[in-house]
């Protein structure tokens, strides 16, 4: 319990949390980033940052609906405020939300007060457009994790990371996005996409053409662990 304490004023909590083998068993403030399945093998978990998105996140629902695959969706507060009816569309599609902060803030050097004022006025922000929706997964901007898997874990949130960025953000072409998942995906891993916060037409079509690729080729659709 002690040593929890420490690492949020010295920032190891991740080293700390990379080695599980001491921990034994899973504690409740274990600040782990989570980057796998829940079941691992030749499973994969889609995973979509910086929406909602009024052109993009339906038509991503209706392809993922069409394909029965369910994803995480990292939602970006001040897009949750303009567009709550997404959000709704999103969790009437079966998918799971994650927290992906009020302005898309780089948190790397917030403090622990900084970052949880943040996270939970951005739960708060998804509750208002879906009262009581269970919010599982947290995930830091850029990849600016700093001290916020501490402060996720305390609210409830799993952190996540991941194990394929496909730099979507750049849109390179459909067929080369399709190319980077097909060649990069690994067994149990989360990958990285994005639905927002503008032009992501080129990863929805990305998407409708590799689900049915990688399940001819046997992988399943899985969420990220919880911790
Ligand atoms: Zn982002």
């Amino acid at each position: 319990m002690k040593w929890r304490a420490v690492v949020l004023t010295t920032g190891l909590v991740l080293g700390l949390a990379a080695a599980p083998a001491q921990a034994g068993q899973p504690d409740e403030g274990e600040a782990v980033i989570v980057d796998s399945t829940r079941h691992g093998g030749r499973t994969l978990a889609l995973t979509f940052d910086d929406g909602p998105n009024p052109v993009d996140t339906p038509r991503l629902l209706d392809v993922l609906r069409k394909h029965h695959v369910k994803a995480v969706f990292c939602l970006w507060g001040d897009f949750v405020d303009e567009h709550p009816k997404l959000v709704r569309a999103i969790v009437a599609g079966g998918h799971k939300l994650c927290n992906h902060t009020m302005h898309h803030d780089n948190m790397g050097t917030w403090t622990p007060e900084q970052i949880k004022a943040d996270l939970e006025e951005t739960n708060a922000a998804i509750h208002r457009a879906v009262p009581g929706v269970p919010i599982k997964y947290f995930r830091a901007p850029y990849g600016s994790w700093g001290q916020t898997p501490q402060v996720a874990a305390e609210l409830g949130m799993t952190s996540i990371g991941w194990r394929l960025v496909i730099s979507d953000w750049e849109p390179p072409g459909t067929d080369e996005l399709v190319r980077r998942v097909m060649e990069g995906v690994t067994e149990g891993a989360v990958v990285l996409m994005h639905d927002g916060p503008n032009d992501r037409g080129q990863t929805v079509d990305a998407v409708d053409q590799v689900i049915p690729r990688l399940r001819a080729d046997g992988w399943r659709f899985d969420l990220p662990a919880r911790r």
